[in-house]
């Protein structure tokens, strides 16, 4: 049986504040200033910040190893010659707006290729700002952009770190607040 909530409490996770049926916080989205994370908080259906920080010590964890992978993506794609590249377009709002997708570079044609959702597309270097100099250098140019905006996203995960080292810093459990 559910109980009704009678209290509220933070989530470990991402900080927002939830009502806590069964003693738990209730399933929720990330709040926008974590909006790099996708889909439901893993912090529902655990206990909130007034009464533990576990979880927050795994959430850092994961975070740091996602910086680490991240790390080594951007090392990889920024080291590549392979015409296999990274590409950012658009799919339109509903599909995702602006994704990056595999395309393989054709130094004859100008054209790198990509497919979105089983359909078969192409742009050209030239709208890529990437149809001067030789093979290698197109290449890591077209894929730099992508290794940018990797990097962005290991600023994010450090600021979610650091945010969450504040919250456990001098963690002490605290008196839930009631509905
Ligand atoms: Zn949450």
């Amino acid at each position: 049986m559910k109980k009704p909530a009678t209290h509220i409490g933070t989530c470990q996770a991402c900080g927002n504040v939830q009502k806590l049926p069964n003693g738990v916080l209730s399933n929720h989205g990330y709040t926008k200033e974590w909006g790099f994370f996708n889909g439901t908080c893993p912090g529902a259906k655990r206990a909130p910040l007034e009464q533990s920080c576990r979880y927050v010590k795994e959430c850092i964890e994961n975070a740091q190893l996602t910086i680490e992978d991240i790390r080594k993506q951007v090392e990889e794609v920024r080291q590549s010659v392979s015409p296999t590249v990274t590409i950012q377009v658009f799919v339109g709002r509903k599909a995702g707006g602006w994704i990056w997708v595999k395309g393989e570079v054709n130094f004859e044609t100008k054209l790198v290729s990509y497919s979105v959702s089983g359909q078969e597309k192409s742009l050209s270097l030239y709208d890529l700002s990437a149809s001067q100099g030789t093979k290698e250098e197109i290449v890591k140019k077209i894929n730099g952009r992508f290794a940018e905006s990797l990097e962005k996203n290991i600023v994010n995960f450090e600021r979610y770190i650091a945010w969450q080292q504040k919250r456990i810093a001098n963690w002490a459990p605290r008196e839930l607040k009631p509905v």
